[in-house]
């Protein structure tokens, strides 16, 4: 990983990394970059660990693990939450991973981020597998929201995709953080000849209990490296596929910076039956309205899930950088945030350097999707 380094050197002081940083930099706010956008929406990554194996996430066998040291420690992550919130205007927090209930401290992390002065709003995306045994504490220690991943409701395509046959742990989960958060949303991922086909059947299941779903688009962050444009589940077949059963109708209420392009579901005599969101982040990007600014478990920042370059906040942290200092780096980071992230409709196959764009090194375990 390479950092930021250009322009100005810093003034010395403790923590303070050999860097050079933007000259142009904005000294105090919030995160804006170049193009004008302002980052308010924080994903922070607990931990690269994952207890399944998606196939469009990470390898059968997994990834090495970080060191347990490398890995931001709860008063790190509260103490950079809390520069986030009160100095460089983060108004949201998500957790997530790898899989953040894997984090014995997650509780712990959430109560002392909740009691912040700048209280952020804070939700957490997970698989939900031990959920159930937690979604109560992590509800009573200041849990605004939960997202929950899950791509089918059959036993044997769930072990298939996520190469564990964890369905039944997950929809414990679920229906735990049914009983205690007011929205749950679900996330996801079609696979072509794997779950595509149980897209309408998870929509029907996810309105009658309330959920609200979201397709995400396949994006090639996939440790395997076999993301496969054309093979790639679009958003316009997801709609397709929805439209088998049901009719979509655009929502007019405004997006506001989120990735999901939502729409009203109804049934056939044209009854309202919720909502459904689709996140097209390869084929129909929302780049120039992004807002979100992303920390590794190691403590990197990320202007963008892909990156090919981190600006280390842990390292300077340690070293005993002051919380202006790390507000610098951190805004430094993000005023280098490029237009947009360089998968255009050309490229085709595997073959991603012909659209100019070559997949980051970390895969979306790695980062914290
Ligand atoms: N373990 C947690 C979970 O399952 O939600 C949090 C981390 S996971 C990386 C976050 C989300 O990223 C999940 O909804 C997952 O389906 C999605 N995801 C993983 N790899 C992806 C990829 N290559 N393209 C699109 N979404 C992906």
């Amino acid at each position: 990983m390479t950092t930021v380094s250009l322009g100005m050197p810093r003034l010395p002081g403790a923590g303070v990394p050999d860097v050079r940083l933007p000259a142009d930099r904005p000294a105090t706010g919030g995160l804006v970059d170049t193009f004008g956008r302002v980052a308010t929406d924080l994903r922070v990554s607990l931990t690269d660990r994952c207890n399944l194996r998606c196939t469009y996430c990470m390898p059968a066998e997994g990834l090495p693990t970080l060191p347990k040291d490398s890995v931001m420690t709860r008063e790190e992550i509260v103490r950079l939450v809390g520069i986030g919130t009160r100095d460089l205007g983060v108004r949201q927090v998500r957790f997530t991973g790898g899989e953040p209930l894997l984090r014995r401290d997650l509780v712990e992390i959430v109560r002392e981020c909740a009691a912040l002065p700048h209280r952020p709003e804070l939700s957490l995306t997970t698989n939900a597998v031990g959920l159930d045994s937690r979604a109560a504490a992590l509800r009573e220690a200041g849990l605004d929201r939960v997202n929950v991943s899950l791509d089918t409701l059959d036993p044997d395509t769930f072990a298939t995709l996520a190469r564990r046959p964890f369905l039944a742990r997950t929809l414990a989960g679920i229906d735990a953080a049914a009983q205690q958060f007011d929205l749950v949303k679900i996330n996801a991922v079609l696979v072509r000849g794997v779950n595509l086909d149980h897209a309408a059947e998870l929509l029907a299941w996810c309105l009658e209990r309330g959920f609200e779903l979201r397709f995400i688009e396949q994006m090639p962050l996939d440790a395997d490296h076999a993301w496969d444009r054309a093979a790639m589940v679009t958003a316009a077949e997801v709609r397709d596929q929805l439209g088998t059963r049901f009719a979509l109708e655009p929502d007019e209420e405004p997006r506001d910076g989120a990735p999901a392009e939502r729409f009203v579901v109804r049934d056939g005599r044209g009854a309202r039956l919720g909502r459904v969101g689709i996140i097209a982040s390869v084929t129909e990007p929302f780049c120039d309205d992004c807002c979100r600014t992303r920390l590794t478990a190691e403590g990197g920042v990320r202007d963008c899930l892909f990156a090919h370059t981190e600006t280390d906040l842990l390292g300077p942290l340690r070293a005993g950088a002051d919380d202006a200092v790390l507000a610098d780096l951190w805004r430094a980071a993000m005023w280098a945030k490029q237009a947009g992230h360089g998968m255009s409709d050309t490229g085709s196959g595997t073959d991603l350097d012909s659209s100019g764009f070559t997949q980051p090194e970390r895969t979306m375990s790695a980062i914290g999707g």
